[in-house]
């Protein structure tokens, strides 16, 4: 463990690549910044040990105050589709890239987030608010406690500057760390520039998909088999990852391609949630009014940017029938990673035909009375022991009973003990997930400097599947006011 940011050993492999891939500059620093939480947890990935936190050199770094020792700051450029329409250039508008952290476990990208005007910016005042940064924050670490692949963030620094957004709100940064903050939108950037959009597809692969040089047993080979067996890769895994958000009922809230990992991490938290009330078509973006970003949508939504990601790599002289043979792995990923993890949550060894009617009809039933997701999976593993206390959990208990019959004539065609299967269900089954209540308790008692709601929900969130004694209120359905929150794009 190193006690100072300054000893860590920095690389700058993004900030090698043609000088058109980024722009080279410092951030703008915020005006009496105060960090107000440092993630022990992402530090010690970093090799940073818990004093290195409490060093002024450290606050400097994150508050965007001094460069990253050894780091070359950049913004990075990237195009997108946004709502389904093509965008044409973005990038790093208000994030600067500080270098790359060489640990154990890394590589790893440090980048700020809220740090100030670029190139990029458009008409952005290059800021983060106080609200999301919070909700950045904490959203990463419930995924890592989740098991959902993300990029995480190792501190949170908050400030005298004011933002404006629909009223005045404070500035703060969040460091986010990840293994590559490169999007589908990196490409889709480069789709008409063939020898740049070959040099970053080189730098993908031999960075994070090496495997993909060679050609295994039933990949596609040929002149362009690297580019096919990467196209591959980032289908099965962007498939993977939105199945596991679906069974957490995870809804992101802003699947534009420039928000969509090249890695199938969750990236770019804004108004995303964790769904309340189960409602299949559930819009959590209060910006989204045609619920392209529902729930229900997300699965497809991926399937349509990963489509986008192909057609960027036409001009490489793949040919598009092969490309489309890429993206018909979607189906079979996700399907495969869905029917895994409801498997799970369900306590079934393994996934029959039968179950998937059975499945969509506990959706239905859950749908149907509008019944807390996170508290009806919890609840089943105790259903068929005390049918009465789990039918009365639902309004419409005929309804309730009727599925819990097939549900436990199932479980009776299996040989798997009930203890076992009440700990696998258990296991896949969180009691805490970050309501957004739960997030918007953190965000006040931030705005006051307190990180204490900070800490207690970290605390919860990186164990959620275990229920810890006096924290009951975080397990349960919101409260009456929490009806009136409402996450937008405004962050
Ligand atoms: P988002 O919807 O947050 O993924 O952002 C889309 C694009 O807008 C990205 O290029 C961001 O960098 C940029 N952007 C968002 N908010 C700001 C801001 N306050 N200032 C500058 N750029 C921003
Ligand atoms: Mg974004
Ligand atoms: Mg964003």
């Amino acid at each position: 463990m190193i006690d100072s940011i300054k000893q860590l050993q920095v690389e700058n492999s993004f900030a090698q690549l043609p000088a058109a891939f980024y722009t080279r500059l410092q951030p703008q620093a915020l005006r009496n910044p105060r960090l107000l939480h440092a993630n022990v947890d992402v530090a010690r990935m970093l090799g940073l040990s818990p004093a290195a936190l409490e060093t002024p050199e450290f606050l400097d770094v994150v508050a965007g105050s001094a460069p990253l020792p050894g780091g070359q700051t950049l913004a990075a450029v990237y195009s997108g589709h946004q709502f389904g329409v093509w965008a044409g250039q973005l990038g790093d508008g208000r994030a600067h890239l500080l270098g790359e952290v060489i640990s154990p476990s890394g590589p790893w990208e440090l980048q700020l987030k809220g740090s100030g005007r670029t190139p990029y910016s458009r008409m952005g005042d290059g800021r983060a608010v106080l609200r999301s940064s919070v909700r950045e924050y904490l959203a990463g670490e419930a995924m890592v406690g989740l098991g959902i692949p993300t990029t995480r963030a190792l501190a949170l620094v908050v400030s005298d500057d004011p933002v404006y957004r629909e009223t005045v709100e404070t500035a703060a940064i969040v460091t986010r760390v990840s293994p590559s903050f490169v999007r589908f939108g990196s490409f889709e950037h480069w789709a008409s520039s063939p020898e740049k959009l070959r040099v970053l597809l080189d730098y993908v692969i031999d960075r994070h998909y090496p495997e993909c040089r060679n050609a295994d047993a039933g990949e596609p080979g040929g002149e362009h088999g690297a580019v096919l067996r990467f196209l591959q890769a980032v289908v099965v895994k962007t498939a993977q990852l939105v199945a596991h958000w679906q069974t957490v009922g995870f809804c992101h809230g802003v699947m534009n391609t420039d928000n969509m990992s090249i890695l199938g991490l969750t990236i770019d938290y804004g108004p995303y949630g964790f769904m309340d009330g189960f409602q299949a078509n559930h819009i959590c973006n209060h910006s989204d009014e045609q619920g392209r970003y529902a729930w229900n949508a997300q699965p497809s939504v991926a399937h349509w940017n990963l489509y986008r990601l192909a057609s960027s790599l036409l001009s490489l002289g793949v040919d598009a029938e092969s490309l489309k043979a890429q993206l018909a792995h979607f189906e079979l990923a996700f399907l495969q990673a869905y029917r895994g993890d409801m498997c799970k949550k369900l306590g079934l060894i393994q996934w029959e035909p039968a179950d998937e009617e059975l499945v969509d009809d506990w959706w239905a039933l859950l749908h149907g009375q509008h019944a807390d997701f996170t508290l009806s999976f919890r609840g089943l593993a105790g259903a068929p022991k005390d049918k009465q206390a789990f039918v009365a959990g639902f309004e419409d208990t005929a309804a309730a009973q009727a599925w819990l019959d097939r549900y436990v004539a199932r479980l009776s065609n299996q040989s798997l003990p009930d203890q076992e299967r009440v700990a696998l269900m258990n296991s896949a089954n969180p009691v805490y997930v970050l309501r957004n209540h739960l997030a918007e308790g953190a965000i006040q008692a931030a705005k006051k400097g307190d990180a204490s709601e900070i800490e207690t929900l970290l605390k919860l969130l990186r164990d959620p599947y275990t229920e810890q004694a006096g924290y009951e209120a975080y397990a349960a359905k919101p409260p009456e006011w929490a009806c009136q929150l409402e996450v937008s794009c405004s962050s």
